[in-house]
């Protein structure tokens, strides 16, 4: 089923000064839509993706796809679904952005990493050393959760993983602000983690 092309939950420059107006805009407007228009236009010559939600296709690894148009259909699918995620988790300061986790998800990372200052380190470890365009994300898996990256748009689905918050670590997502200084982007980042959306997603998680 076609895909929407989700509203910036705040103005583009509400997330200043961690991440500029002028990124989130061409991010957004610009960027996202393209995997959405992309993805959207994909199904409409692809009978077998009618009906099927994006996450199930993800999910399947896009098996259900036929090969002339895997490709597509997992960077463009992983692009809508990934950047869908990125806008709900980040909110400026002043909306509930920043700070530490809390609730189960706080439990969770306590027990897995050995506290919040232990689990930045390793998302910023995977967020750096992710060569290339990809992502950082903690992850829930069974009765888990983990710090993983992947490359280019692909998603935690296609590894049975659930995506609890990602960073985008394509330059597309840092270059105008911060060039070629990813760590700065990545530790900016933290401003504008929205801890309560990122527990309710923990909450949801299979
Ligand atoms: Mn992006």
């Amino acid at each position: 089923m076609p895909i929407e092309f989700k509203p910036l939950p705040y103005p583009p420059e509400a997330y200043e000064p961690h991440f500029d107006k002028q990124t989130m805009e061409i991010h957004h407007g610009k960027h996202y839509k393209t995997y959405v228009d992309t993805y959207n236009t994909l199904l409409t010559k692809v009978p077998a993706l009618e009906g099927k939600p994006l996450h199930e296709v993800l999910e399947g690894n896009c098996a259900m796809v036929p090969d002339d148009s895997k490709t597509v259909a997992r960077n463009h699918g992983g692009g809508a679904h990934n950047h869908a995620l990125f806008w709900e988790i980040l909110a400026p300061s002043a909306k509930g952005g920043g700070g530490e986790p809390v609730g189960n998800l706080k439990a969770a990372i306590d027990k897995t990493f050995g506290g919040f200052t232990a689990f930045k380190e390793k998302f910023e470890t995977a967020a750096k050393t992710r060569f290339g365009s990809g992502w950082a994300w903690l992850i829930k898996k069974g009765d888990k959760v983990d710090v993983i990256s992947t490359a280019n748009q692909d998603s935690p689905l296609m590894e049975g993983a659930f995506p609890v918050i990602g960073l985008d670590v394509w330059e597309h997502a840092y270059y105008l602000k911060y060039q070629n200084k990813r760590p700065d982007y990545i530790t900016a980042f933290w401003n504008l983690v929205n801890w309560q959306v990122a527990e309710d997603r923990f909450n949801r998680a299979k």
